[in-house]
């Protein structure tokens, strides 16, 4: 899942940025309007979470030019207490939630999370495959009902696979679904973390078949 932030407070797009990233999402970052939509006319993103006070092109403006060119990306706003106008403005615009500041990053999480269910025609939250359970939710693996430790790239690994059950995942897509642009992505570490993420879903009775030259299939063993 790749998310687009944008927002003009360095120090809270950092902390966003972060806590995103901790949770398995690719994510870029845009510190104002303009550079938000240079990205968002050449990047396919999941979901963009967008201030509407920004530098260079506001929020709203921003808004407006990505609902010209992408009908279905869901949007979160960013938006002052006081106002109220500002949300009706952003909703009728196109946004599909929003909150106020200061929020607390919990409740954008799980506003993020329902936004991405919606996004998936409201694929449930637990996705499982053979004995495997992947809680999108709680951002938790089980199988047989023990919690699997995964680091947030092989968690990555695992819902792009899960959601693509029965057909090969080239490596490429893989890279697209974990990397952010910035992030220097390469085909190795992708190999290191189906390797990993291998052996621990091994005891689901679910492996990661190896496609010579086309990718990866989730399968049963
Ligand atoms: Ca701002």
């Amino acid at each position: 899942m790749r998310i687009l932030i944008v927002e003009d407070d360095e120090v809270l797009l950092d902390g966003l940025c972060r806590s995103m990233k901790q949770s398995g999402y690719a994510v870029d970052c845009a510190g104002n309007g303009k550079e938000a939509v240079q990205i968002l006319l050449v990047e396919q993103y999941d979901l963009v979470i967008l201030d509407l006070g920004l530098p260079k092109l506001d929020g709203f403006s921003v808004l407006k030019k990505l609902r010209t060119h992408n009908q279905h990306v869901p949007v979160i706003i960013l938006t002052a207490r006081e106002g109220v106008e500002d949300r009706v403005k952003g909703l009728d615009l196109g946004a599909d939630d929003y909150l106020t500041k200061p929020f607390n990053l919990p409740e954008l999480e799980a506003r993020v999370r329902a936004l991405l269910r919606r996004g998936q025609c409201g694929a449930s939250p637990l996705m499982v495959y053979g004995a495997l359970a992947f809680d999108s939710v709680g951002r938790r693996v089980t199988i047989h009902g023990e919690t699997v430790e995964l680091s947030h790239r092989e968690l990555g690994v695992l819902e792009t696979l899960l959601a693509k059950v029965g057909k090969v995942v080239s490596k490429d897509h893989l890279i697209e679904h974990l990397y952010g642009h910035d992030e220097e992505a390469s085909s190795n570490a992708i190999e290191v973390y189906v390797h990993r993420l291998r052996k621990k879903i091994e005891a689901a009775g679910v492996t990661i078949r190896t496609i010579r030259g086309l990718g990866y299939l989730l399968d049963k063993i």
